[in-house]
């Protein structure tokens, strides 16, 4: 059987997610990693991977049957999926939850124009948490529908903390707040706020001299990032940043509290621990350009989400293999 042939475009933490996931499906193989940089400045790092610019990328057209896109949603995913779509068959991860609907028409333009298939805005939250909201709404339609995220590293937070004068490092996990958790699960439907749900757990090494107190207060009172939360700030030392906090945890839960008859408590609950979060999302994009590679073969084209796509179709394994062995 002839493996699927990946690229991966951009070369971050997500791109190199891609690459270590790849080894792991042996229905996969990778072309190329295509990136902005140039490509002699990529070798330098010793891995066995070839790099090319991104300005070459469409002398891949017939070598490549599936891009993953691993760029960042801010600003290259809005750029870089349109422009790729209609070139080949995309996945990737874009995560502005409230853009993804025009996202969508862009690309769908973009992919039905080159008659390929783009998997948008998959990973986990948007993705399998996406997946578990639909499937318990849909089971539950009577019910409250609970997300949580963390323990988890947000890289927005700990951009935002850095910027903080006097601050030389710092990083910021999103904690849940358990007794929330707890609440939901035996069975209540709380109204719960900002505050009630999350808090938000600074590490912070701060520059020689400088005031902590002050830099305390300038993290909890911004605004829009802090100021809606319970916020702990702890100072540390660059030795202990760089020994307890450069990993990328993350994770978190999917919770519905329903009702069925006469009032019978019901409730779902999907949760995940992940030690790498782009490790993990990479995994996703995964099972996902093969989805795509399968949805290409059947003659589709346009984009698609994760509510879109048969979950037959993320497994390397047969419609007949499924049914005998999971169902
Ligand atoms: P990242 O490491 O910042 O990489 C983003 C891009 O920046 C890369 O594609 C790369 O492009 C460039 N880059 C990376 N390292 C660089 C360096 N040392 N110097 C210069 N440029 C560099 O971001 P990431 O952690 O991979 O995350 C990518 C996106 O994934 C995030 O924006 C997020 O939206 C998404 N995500 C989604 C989910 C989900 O569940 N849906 C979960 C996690 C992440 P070039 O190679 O072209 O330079």
């Amino acid at each position: 059987q002839q493996k699927i042939r990946i690229g991966i475009v951009g070369y971050g933490n997500l791109g190199r997610g891609v690459r270590s996931a790849i080894a792991q499906n042996p229905d996969m193989e990778l072309v190329a990693v295509f990136s902005r940089r140039d490509p002699k400045s990529l070798e330098q790092r010793g891995e066995s991977v070839r790099f090319v610019h991104i300005a070459d990328v469409e002398q891949f057209r017939n070598d490549v049957d599936v891009m993953i896109l691993c760029g960042g949603s801010a600003t290259d995913l809005p750029e870089q999926t349109p422009q790729l779509a209609s070139l080949f068959h995309t996945v990737d991860s874009f995560d502005t939850h409230a853009k993804i609907p025009a996202f969508f028409e862009t690309v769908n333009t973009a992919a039905l124009e080159g008659e390929r298939v783009s998997v948008i805005s998959t990973g986990w939250d948007p993705g399998l948490f996406s997946m578990n909201r639909l499937l318990a709404e849909s089971i539950l339609p009577e019910g409250k529908e609970y997300t949580f995220w963390g323990k988890g590293v947000s890289q927005g937070h700990s951009d935002a903390i850095r910027r903080v004068p006097g601050v030389q490092a710092g990083v910021q996990y999103t904690v849940p707040v358990q007794t929330a958790i707890d609440l939901i699960r035996s069975g209540e439907t709380p109204e719960l706020k900002t505050r009630d749900k999350h808090m938000r757990d600074c590490y912070v090494v701060a520059e020689d001299g400088a005031d902590e107190n002050a830099i305390r207060e300038a993290i909890v009172s911004m605004p829009n990032y802090f100021s809606d939360y319970n916020t702990s700030v702890t100072f540390i030392t660059a030795e202990e940043l760089e020994r307890e906090h450069s990993g990328m945890p993350h994770g978190g839960f999917v919770m519905r509290s329903g009702v069925t008859g006469a009032g019978t408590k019901q409730r779902i609950e999907f949760g995940l621990e992940l030690e790498s979060n782009p490790e993990f999302t990479a995994s996703v994009l995964i099972a996902y350009a093969r989805a795509a590679f399968k949805l290409a073969a059947e003659g589709q084209t346009g984009a698609r989400t994760v509510f879109d796509i048969p979950l037959g179709h993320l497994s390397p394994k047969s419609a007949a293999e499924l049914r005998k062995e999971l169902l």
